[in-house]
């Protein structure tokens, strides 16, 4: 589930579709199977690239179990800081915080997250599960 920013061309992300396509493409790379029954086969959720499984039901959306779930930033704007991060994992939340015009603790939260999932320069995880990570303003 790792996505290798230096094939990335960050500018076609530029769209929320395009991001939860890129999300869903990663989480389900090797193929489906529902969380709750184990069941592989899956038709079209009612969310974009959600998927729902034909036996119990059970709905998954692209971002959950990923570290876009919850998230508050637009994916697309997301999309960026994590392009950013990647490149320089030394860039200062003031500085995402000025290029994105979001707030510093926003960027902090999300950076926290893809400093957890970033494996190597320029690689990343984005399966995040939620437990790692003590976000002292959640919870
Ligand atoms: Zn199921």
């Amino acid at each position: 589930m790792k996505i290798k920013f230096d094939k990335l061309e960050i500018k076609s992300f530029n769209s929320k579709e395009s991001c939860l396509q890129l999300i869903a493409d990663q989480k389900w790379a090797e193929g489906y199977t529902c969380r709750n029954c184990g069941n592989t086969n899956f038709c079209i959720g009612k969310t974009p690239y959600s998927r729902r499984c034909t036996r119990c039901k059970h709905e998954e959306s692209a971002t959950s179990h990923t570290i876009f779930h919850h998230c508050r930033i637009e994916l697309p704007e997301a999309f960026r800081i994590m392009y950013m991060v990647c490149n320089d994992p030394g860039i200062s939340t003031y500085e995402l915080s000025r290029q994105m015009e979001l707030r510093q603790m926003t960027c902090w939260k999300l950076k926290s997250k893809l400093m957890e999932c970033i494996k190597e320069r320029g690689e990343i995880d984005i399966l995040f599960e939620g437990e790692k990570i003590n976000d002292p303003l959640i919870g």
